[in-house]
């Protein structure tokens, strides 16, 4: 049934594909089908180049580059990543990964970018491959039709015009915003994880030298951790990824108490000493959820749109893009050979939900005491070393055969929390604490 706004008009465009979002998922996807053919249409509510969070991309997001055919423009604009750093205050040393020593030699490296134009770049690119991208546009209201027809999808220029697209399937790929999610009441919180982020840009922080000023680096403190990510116009990212509930705390404007935050990560404020504040400090409230289905009949989900985890290992925009490979493989089947829509819509389903169960369960143990040890002190038996900077490169969907050595870290992280029951069922009590749902204040919705 269409809704009463709808029903009163007909579709004034027709299209293949409409994607929601013009973000690394919808931009990557509406590209891979525009070149196959597809007329192709992507709404996309703000104007690029625009500010988003989420800076610091994986080796695997290169392979991707490649077939987008943006290798060399996203090369122009980023500040190579060899690796990452971690800092414990409850280890005396730092410990230092690089990507060259994963399993594949290959991926030895990433980039930091500034996402206003990284995305551009991704956006641009579909428009060139024959997408009509429309900018300043926000999608209102979908109205799916009977026996799968596609679905009418009515959006809101910013200049106030309303005009309605009829489309054979249908792309959500509107990150945070979760429009389909929302809409079907398939978007739950993740009650395994539950964290919220304060962030800004600072100008003269203190970098390494050479090949490791790219380097991220992650700060563990007492009320979760901090990233700093290098870019390649000399700002610096910094952000804190902190309990909700702590942030719930907060008395001060989001500036003080993220000075504050910063103030209680010596090692992270000694690199900031001479740094200046260049942005406003911006929040998040609690960000951890998943949708309970990936697709429906003409419709699916990408990217953010699906789940959000947490950015520990700047996963997301790799998910993303490489959700909108899977995704627009998916769709072409559907559309092409409609026979064998149900296995490439499960096929579609298992790669959405491969990235974040990998990723989760290193996520949920990251601030735990046995895990920090292991990643401070690394040892490559059984080729684990390697396994566990191939999962930190993104290189999970592919032919490495990393498995075998991942089920040995696991192992391992096992023996090491039962040889130290008593701090382990510690962690886990003040975990289950630190990761309580609070009511979101004002942070909530932010970027
Ligand atoms: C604090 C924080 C730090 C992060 N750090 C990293 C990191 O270092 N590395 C990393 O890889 N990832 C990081 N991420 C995650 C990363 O930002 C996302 O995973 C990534 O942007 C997802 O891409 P997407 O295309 O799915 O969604 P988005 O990039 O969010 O794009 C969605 C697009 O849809 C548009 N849109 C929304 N609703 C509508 C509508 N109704 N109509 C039209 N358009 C609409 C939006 O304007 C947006 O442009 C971080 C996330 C957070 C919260």
């Amino acid at each position: 049934m269409l809704s009463d706004s709808m029903q009163t008009s007909q579709a004034e465009q027709r299209c293949d594909v409409l994607l929601i979002g013009g973000g690394p998922a919808g931009s990557t996807a509406a590209t891979l089908l525009a070149e196959r053919g597809y007329g192709v249409t992507l709404l996309e509510k703000a104007r690029h180049p625009r500010f988003h969070i989420g800076e610091s991309l994986l080796p695997a997001n290169l392979p991707l580059f490649e077939k987008l055919g943006i290798r060399a423009e996203v090369e122009a604009i980023g500040m190579p990543k060899w690796g990452a750093e971690f800092v414990s205050p409850w280890h005396e040393h730092s410990q230092t990964f690089e990507f060259a020593d994963a399993w594949d030699k290959s991926m030895p490296h990433a980039y930091q970018v500034r996402r206003s134009e990284f995305d551009e770049i991704l956006i641009r690119n579909a428009g060139r491959k024959g997408a009509n991208v429309i900018e300043g546009c926000r999608v209102r209201d979908v109205e799916f039709l009977p026996n799968g027809e596609g679905a009418i999808v009515r959006a809101d220029h910013d200049d106030g015009r309303s005009e309605t697209w009829q489309c054979r399937f249908l792309i959500d790929a509107s990150g945070r915003d979760t429009f389909l999610g929302n809409r079907f009441k398939a978007k739950h919180r993740n009650p395994k994880h539950n964290s919220s982020s304060l962030y800004a840009h600072f100008s003269g922080a203190r970098r390494h030298e050479g090949k490791k000023e790219g380097h991220i680096t992650i700060f563990w403190f007492e009320h979760g951790w901090f990233w700093f990510i290098p870019l390649a116009d000399g700002i610096t990212s910094v952000g804190a990824v902190i309990w909700p509930y702590h942030l719930k705390t907060r008395k001060k404007p989001v500036k003080g108490f993220f000075l504050d935050l910063i103030a209680l990560c010596p090692a992270l404020a000694e690199r900031l000493r001479s740094a200046e504040l260049v942005s406003d400090v911006e929040a998040t409230g609690n960000f951890s959820y998943t949708c309970d289905r990936t697709h429906g009949t003409n419709w699916l989900l990408l990217g953010d749109a699906y789940a959000f985890i947490d950015p520990v290992f700047s996963s997301g925009v790799m998910l993303a893009m490489n959700s909108a490979f899977a995704g627009a493989d998916a769709v072409d089947t559907c559309l092409r050979q409609p026979e064998r829509a149900p296995q490439a819509l499960k096929e579609f389903d298992q790669v959405m939900k491969h990235g974040p169960k990998e990723f989760s369960w290193f996520i949920y143990r990251v601030t735990n005491p046995t895990m920090r040890d292991l990643f401070m002190a690394p040892r490559n038996f059984f080729r684990v070393k390697e396994a566990l900077l191939s999962v930190l490169a993104g290189d999970i969907f592919g032919k490495t055969p990393i498995w075998g050595s991942l089920r040995v870290f696991k192992a391992i992280y096992y023996v090491v929390s039962l040889a130290n029951l008593k701090r382990t069922i510690m962690a886990s009590k003040q975990r289950k604490l630190n990761i309580r749902y609070v009511e979101d204040s004002q942070e909530s919705g932010y970027r």
